[in-house]
């Protein structure tokens, strides 16, 4: 499959590692929005979380845990942004599976993940019954 985050994963394509486990990489991203600005992603090709084994999703989550204390510890960023474009209609441009972790500081000018879309269509419970119906 031609992947190139499963390129990178197997190291077939170089990047800036800063951290690896069995399971996932967490490489610098090639154009850093934040200094430190780090994509966690599986060695195992994943589109997206709904090709994750539920059983494999912990450790994933377990990886952002310890990249997110790494550059705490390196880098001290008052504060992080954690997220993942998941699906065209959100974002994601390379169609393997990876979590943005962003260091972040007081004064970067950034804003807040609920920035990125506004809504004002239906009320929070008439999707509550789609939801739960
Ligand atoms: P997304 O798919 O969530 O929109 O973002 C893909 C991210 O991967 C972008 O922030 C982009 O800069 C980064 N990226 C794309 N190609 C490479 C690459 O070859 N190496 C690295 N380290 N990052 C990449
Ligand atoms: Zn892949």
């Amino acid at each position: 499959m031609d992947c190139i985050f499963c390129k990178i994963a197997h190291k077939e394509i170089p990047s800036h590692v800063i951290y690896e486990d069995d399971d996932a990489i967490g490489i610098l991203d090639i154009h850093p929005r934040t200094p430190g600005h780090t994509l966690v992603l599986p060695k195992f090709h994943a589109a997206s979380i709904d090709d994750v084994p539920p059983e494999k999703m912990g450790d994933l989550f377990g990886a952002v845990k310890s990249v997110v204390i790494l550059l705490k510890e390196k880098l001290s960023p008052d504060g992080f942004s954690i997220g993942i474009n998941h699906g065209e209609a959100a974002g994601q441009e390379v169609p393997h599976l990876h979590i943005h972790i962003m260091p972040r500081w007081r004064d970067d000018g950034g804003g807040c993940i609920q920035s990125i879309a506004e809504y004002k269509k239906e009320s929070v419970e008439e999707i509550k019954k789609k939801i739960i119906s």
